[in-house]
């Protein structure tokens, strides 16, 4: 295709629908050409329906834009969605079923066997599973491709380099999850002020299930999950954006430290091969301070889609652990499913 992608985004108002526009705005490769959101901000234009929550104005090329309902037709030709998962599911189908290419954030087809459960730098050979998917759907004449949950993403970034190298025998992950990964208004401020919330629902089964399809090895019959455990306990803090994790992990080879940190600071994969608009020079930057990771100073490195880990150290217990922190809302979510959508380009799959 020459010329820019007409860019539909789901969800538009809302908090990962407000970081699609701000990285698509001035993209390469996008145009934004029609936003979709709840009745509430339906026919009324983009500035008018969202109350917008990032630094700056929304795009100037938004503005005008009339804010429509999330069924198809739509004027573009690929979706970026960010609906709740209760409405995903039906919605992203239809678009799919229309011819639509739909590049999602939400859980609702994540765990599909025939849709791919996407992290460019760590398992770009699970496209392969669009050619399941059209062969399942004969009425499909587009495709769905995800972006796993915001706390996965990080995880299985961290882990990737791990288990290629060492073999990954268990984990455990306790996250600090930030604000705006619940959308907004998100958490009672009474609830989180001089707090911390030990429950995320439905959150720590989506990392354990969803790390392991994402490691997991493709083969004409599927996706076989990675053959080891993993354990996460989740928990909201007063943090605006970033979450953070601190893992601990058995490895099936033994490594020295200097081994483990090498294997992750020099981690990079096709998407830095390709250069991708938006992919980080490093997918993963290790610090060596003691106090590193932290949200507020490093959830911004390489413009949001590097993953900081520090703190890596023998475990007691485990062999490693080391501590992960990332932008939920960029690496995490729009950003993700724009670099899903910069490989897709890449590897002629639209
Ligand atoms: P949010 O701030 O609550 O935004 C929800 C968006 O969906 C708004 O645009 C809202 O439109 C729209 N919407 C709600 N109900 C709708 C309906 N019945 N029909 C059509 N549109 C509807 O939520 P969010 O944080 O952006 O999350 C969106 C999705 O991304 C969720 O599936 C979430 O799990 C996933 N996700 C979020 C993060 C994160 O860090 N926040 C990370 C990864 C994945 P109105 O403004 O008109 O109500």
């Amino acid at each position: 295709m020459t010329g820019k992608y007409r860019v539909g985004i789901l969800g538009a108002t809302g908090t990962v629908g407000q970081r699609f526009l701000q990285l698509l705005d001035g993209h390469p490769q996008f145009n934004v050409t029609a936003l979709a959101a709840s009745g509430r901000s339906q026919g009324k234009t983009y500035e008018e329906s969202c109350a917008w929550r990032l630094p700056g104005e929304p795009p100037a090329s938004a503005r005008n834009i009339v804010v429509e309902a999330p069924q198809p037709p739509l004027d573009c030709d690929l979706i970026f969605s960010s609906l709740p998962g209760d409405i995903a599911r039906e919605v992203e189908g239809s678009f799919a079923d229309a011819g639509y290419a739909v590049i999602s954030n939400s859980s609702a087809y994540r765990m599909d066997e025939d849709v791919p459960l996407l992290i460019p730098e760590v398992n770009h050979e699970h496209l392969a599973l669009l050619d399941k998917q059209r062969a399942l759907h004969a009425n499909r004449k587009g495709f769905i491709v995800t972006n796993p949950n915001c706390s996965t993403i990080m995880l299985a970034l961290a882990l990737a380099p791990l288990h290629a190298r060492f073999g990954i025998k268990a984990v455990i992950a306790t996250t600090m999850q930030a604000l705006s990964g619940a959308g907004y208004p998100g958490v009672a401020s009474l609830d989180i002020t001089d707090n911390v919330l030990p429950f995320i629902a439905n959150e720590e089964e989506k990392i354990e299930s969803e790390t392991r399809r994402i490691l997991g090895r493709f083969s004409n019959d599927g996706i076989t999950h990675a053959p080891f455990a993993v354990s996460a306990q989740t928990n909201r803090v007063n943090v605006s954006d970033g979450h953070m994790a601190a893992v601990r992990v058995e490895l099936r080879r033994k490594a020295e430290p200097d081994e483990v940190s090498a294997a992750l600071a020099s981690f990079t994969s096709l998407p830095q091969e390709l250069k991708l608009h938006s992919a980080p020079e490093q997918p993963i930057i290790v610090r060596s301070e003691i106090d590193r990771p932290q949200p507020r100073l490093d959830r911004d490195a390489g413009r949001g889609m590097s993953v900081t880990i520090g703190r890596i150290a023998r475990d007691t217990v485990m062999d490693y652990r080391f501590v992960t922190l990332s932008h939920n809302t960029i690496r995490g979510a729009a950003g993700a499913a724009i670099l899903n959508a910069e490989l897709l380009i890449a590897t002629n799959r639209l």
